[in-house]
Order: structure tokens, then sequence, then C-alpha cells
């Protein structure tokens, strides 16, 4: 028996029952970011139709509701990722301000000239350029794990570049443009025996895996609402407390402080120490409705259903004349990437928008990984948790359109 009912999902996505172009939408892009449930849709718009207030100031009705909820949803990303205290979970706006905000404090505070960072060659710009502007500011050397020619991350290659030196390793979970997954506990616990810390740029793998903070033994951890089937502008900086406590506060203003005089400030206790200013309330109050969503479909099969897709796609597109994909590491997920030999990727993105299919073409904020393999770009299927088969045969049928078009 099927349990995975693919179609009672799909009608869970509004969205995914429009039309583009007259014809279905087939979005595969994902990685980008996620659509979104009904439940989150409306967990958002219930905020401003029904408990709209802002939050841990008022002493009135509207305010205490809104901070109750704002709270159950930072408890709710706590059990989610197995996070020991709510002191753990700093809202950000997104991976990006959350590994902005771990260079600017942590960063600022406890590397010194000499000191080395390690990240990988998959890596996102977003964990990249905080790094490098780090290491500008304060004299430090980057290093970058490498990888094959697959796109397989090379543990042992990378266990060459720690030494005692080695103050960080911020490495991504998962890539985002060649879906490999990262033997993210090996790079933790070889990290770990030579007194590094260990950031995880979680933005991918959140949404394909079981995430649990303490059993992986990371330091930091980042993601996004976004791409977890939630909102935008509002993201995730896990951090371990005894890190936490020792940063500095990044931005000042309210919110964060317990004191404000001319003669000096104290600040808040942790989270609030890291969260100055008015935040994303209903954006992050909505968050918990995408991770129940998720919760009750089980990670685990989430991921089983996507893994059939991924096999799926790889054999189908494997048919289409002329097309090779890119990244073929032991261990990925959900995400194929693709190019053709006569068409450049922003031309298959272009002619297969046509019969209503959504990809990525591009350098996907990866472009130290698209010179490592030679490649401008390529083009990106990326597949979430309502994608069918059904939907990758409408992609590889308009990919077959594209050889028809331009191969001569
Ligand atoms: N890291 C990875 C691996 C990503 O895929 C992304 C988003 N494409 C980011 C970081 C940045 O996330 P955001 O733009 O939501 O801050």
């Amino acid at each position: 028996i099927n349990t995975y009912d693919v179609n009672a999902i799909r009608a869970d996505f509004p969205i995914l029952s429009r039309t583009v172009y007259g014809k279905p939408l087939v979005y595969l892009d994902n990685a980008a970011s996620a659509q979104k449930p009904l439940s989150v849709i409306e967990a958002e718009s219930r905020v401003y139709k029904e408990e709209y207030a802002n939050v841990h100031r008022g002493l009135h009705y509207l305010s205490g509701a809104a901070t109750d909820a704002f709270e159950a949803s930072r408890e709710a990303v706590k059990s989610f990722i197995n996070a020991r205290s709510i002191k753990e979970v700093i809202y950000t706006r997104g991976t990006t301000e959350a590994i902005n905000l771990v260079a600017q404090t942590w960063g600022r505070a406890f590397l010194k000239q000499g000191d080395e960072i390690i990240v990988s060659v998959l890596e996102h710009h977003s964990n990249i350029v905080p790094w490098q502007l780090l290491a500008q500011e304060k004299g430090l050397v980057l290093k970058v794990a490498p990888i094959d020619d697959e796109g397989n991350f090379l543990l042992d290659e990378f266990e060459k570049l720690l030494s005692p030196k080695t103050k960080l390793v911020a490495l991504t979970y998962m890539s985002n443009a060649l879906g490999t997954i990262v033997p993210i506990k090996a790079v933790i616990d070889r990290a770990h025996a030579v007194g590094a810390k260990v950031l995880i740029d979680a933005a991918q793998a959140i949404t394909h895996m079981p995430v649990d903070v303490q059993a992986l033994g990371c330091d930091f951890l980042a993601f996004s609402g976004h791409k977890l089937y939630g909102p935008t502008g509002i993201g995730i900086l896990y951090g371990r407390e005894e890190l936490l406590e020792a940063m500095p506060p990044w931005q000042g203003g309210g919110e964060m402080i317990r004191t404000v005089s001319f003669s000096g400030t104290t600040y808040a206790d942790l989270p609030a120490k890291f969260e100055a200013g008015t935040p994303a309330i209903a954006q992050a109050i909505a968050l918990k409705a995408a991770i129940d969503y998720v919760t009750t479909l089980g990670l685990d099969t989430i991921a089983a259903h996507e893994r059939e897709l991924l096999d799926y796609g790889v054999e189908r597109l494997s048919h289409v004349p002329g097309l090779t994909i890119v990244g073929r590491a032991r261990e990925r997920a959900s995400i194929i990437s693709f190019a053709m030999d006569c068409a450049h990727p922003h031309d298959i993105g272009t002619v297969i928008d046509q019969a209503g299919v959504a990809v990525r073409a591009g350098h996907h904020c990866a472009q130290p990984l698209m010179e490592r393999l030679c490649l401008p770009a390529t083009a990106r299927a990326s597949f979430a948790l309502y994608n069918t088969k059904a939907e990758i045969d409408v992609m590889a049928e308009a990919l077959d359109k594209v050889v028809k078009m331009f191969a001569r």
C-alpha cells in the first residue's frame, strides 16, 4: 500500500493548482524556495486578523497573545532540532543573517590574526562571503575543502587542512547546487578533535532529513523558514548556550537590552540578546505551522518520497540526448543539476518555462563551485515533498523539445 498520498498533500498547497501559460505549474525550484501549505498561509494571516501586536512589550491582552504564540514557535523549533533550551534558538531573517551574526560576534570577539577557518568548495555564497569579510578585517586564513569530480566531499582531504590553528569549520550539510550530502558528523568530530568550532549551514538539509543538533554535536547551525515550507523573512540560528553567552551582542536596539543609560547599558538574557528590534512576528509564528506540517508527515517519510523522485528523475533525464547530470555524489538528495550539449542553462530554463516547468538556471550562488566544475552555470531541478513522477515526465518531455529546437 502506498501510504504517501501525494495528491492529498498537493491539495494542501493552493499554488500548486494554478496554471502558467495555460499549463499546470510544475514547480521544481524548491531549493530556492518552497511553496507554502494552507496551514502556514492561514497561520500567518490569522496573526494579522486575530492576535497581532508587538511582542514582549505591551501589558495588554493582544501583546500577551502574540508573545505567547511567538515563544510557542521558538519551542517548536527547539524540539524540531532537539536544542537543549530555547536560549539556544535565535530568530534571524534567515540563514544568511544567522551566519553573519556568528561571523560578526563570535568571529570578531574570538578570532585573531593567523587563525584559520575552513569552508568547502560546495558552499553557498552566504557561507563564504561573511568569512572573507571577517578574514580581511582580522587577518585570518580561509581554507577550502575540496570535492571530487562527482561532487563528493573528500573527508580525508578535509582532515589534512585541520590543524591547531583551525578555529572554525563552516560547512554546508547539503549542497544547494549539486545535492551532495556532506558527512557532517565525521566533519564535526574531526574538527572538535583539533579544538575548532563547527557551524553548519543547514539551509538545504533541514527540509530533507531529520536534524538533531545534540546528536550532531555542532556548535552553530543555521536555516531559513522559507525553504522549509514556511514564511520568508524568518530563520534560525542555533548556538550552544555557553558560546552564545560568551558572545557580545550584535545589533543594538530595543528588545536586546536590560537597562539603558548613558553611563552604560546592560544586555538582555538569551535569546533576546541577539534579537534587536521588532522581529518578524507573524512569520515567526507561522514557522511553527511549517514545522508542524513536516513533522506530521515525518522527515524520514518525506526523504523516502524524495529519494524515489531523485532516482526516477536521474533515470528519466539520462534518456534525454546530450544531457549530462552534474554532480553524482554517492550521498545526495533531491537535486538534479544538469547541462546540455545543445543549449545554455538559461535557454533550457526559458524554453521549459513555456511548458510550465520552473527550474533554476545559473550559478546557484555557488560561483566557486561552478569554477571547480569548469561550468558557467547549470540548470537545476529540485524536488519537494509535493512533487510527482508525472511532473518529472513533463520536465523530461520539455527537455526533449529543447533538443529538437537547439540540436543541429
Ligand atoms: N545556504 C544554502 C545551502 C542555501 O541553499 C541558501 C539559499 N539558497 C542559503 C544558504 C541562503 O539562505 P537565505 O537566502 O534564505 O538566507
